[in-house]
């Protein structure tokens, strides 16, 4: 299917790698002209390089801290006018409850909930004059079925998940779509890390850990970038015009309700 988003710029946040990664590669993959950031510029340039190299897009990378506001301006200078802006950042430490420290959920919002709003108040006002503009924020199934060691992730993203249910009703009748997209279990670093942390509380190996999560999900794998990053330009095509303020689940099914 053609999106018919060819010739659009698009800003993907934390897309050197995983998800981010998945995503720009899908909207290159339709012929859509990137803005790229991550922190460490190596693996950016890599993957931008890559991106040109295989779909003949124009891939800007900029190195920066997404979650500060100086990052933000770096990034927001190079991109100039949008027409399509996917919101990532790195998923805030597992942790008990009971450790979580004010600065903790303070670093949380910033990065999982106030980096998207900013991003948003300062590219949706030109897609509204535009008259187009998509946005998707990777957020994570757990705003829908929460995870217990991830209570900083949780917070910030049902957060950020509040905002956007009405911002998206507001801006919808100017051709802007936003909706953001739940990620479950991906094969990426952060679901290595995560395998991790599990083996180490459970004293089990990273295999166990892994064969562990993959067998509470239908499908019996973790998805992958691409899977991911295919939700995502959909999203941001032409065709999603009518989907509005949704949260769509990638999780192979793994949260069993009926709707
Ligand atoms: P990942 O594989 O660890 O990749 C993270 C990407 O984001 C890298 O390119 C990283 O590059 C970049 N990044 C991290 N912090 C950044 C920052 N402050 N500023 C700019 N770039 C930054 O992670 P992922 O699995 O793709 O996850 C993406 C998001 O989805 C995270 O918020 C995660 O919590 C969430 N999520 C993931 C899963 C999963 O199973 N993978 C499930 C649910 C939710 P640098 O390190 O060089 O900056």
């Amino acid at each position: 299917m053609d999106l018919g988003i060819k010739g659009k710029r698009a800003l993907v946040c934390a897309a050197s790698k995983g998800l981010g990664r998945g995503s720009a590669e899908a909207l290159a993959a339709e012929g859509v002209d990137l803005i790229i950031n991550a922190r460490g510029a190596e693996a950016l340039q890599q993957t931008a390089a890559d991106l040109t190299d295989r779909y003949g897009v124009s891939v800007q990378a900029v190195a920066a801290d997404i979650t500060t506001e100086a990052g933000r301006a770096k990034v927001l200078d190079v991109a100039g006018p949008i027409d399509i802006l996917v919101n990532n950042a790195g998923g805030p430490p597992p942790g008990h409850w009971t450790e979580w420290t004010r600065e903790d959920f303070i670093k949380a919002l910033d990065a999982n909930l106030l980096t998207a709003v900013a991003l948003i108040q300062a590219t949706v006002p030109g897609m509204i004059e535009r008259k187009w503009g998509r946005v998707v924020n990777i957020t994570s199934a757990a705003v829908r079925s929460p995870i217990p060691i991830l209570g900083l992730s949780n917070t910030a993203r049902t957060g950020l998940t509040g905002f956007v249910a009405g911002l998206s009703r507001d801006v919808a009748k100017h051709g802007v779509v936003v909706n953001n997209l739940l990620p479950g279990l991906h094969a990426t670093d952060r679901a290595d890390s995560l395998d991790g942390s599990a083996a180490q509380a459970e004293g089990i190996s990273i295999e166990q850990a892994r064969a562990r999560r993959q067998s509470g999900i239908p499908t019996g794998t973790y998805g992958s970038a691409a899977d991911f990053g295919a939700a995502c330009a959909f999203l941001c095509s032409q065709q999603a015009k009518f989907i509005i303020g949704q949260n769509l689940l990638v999780d192979g099914g793994t949260l069993n309700v009926t709707m």
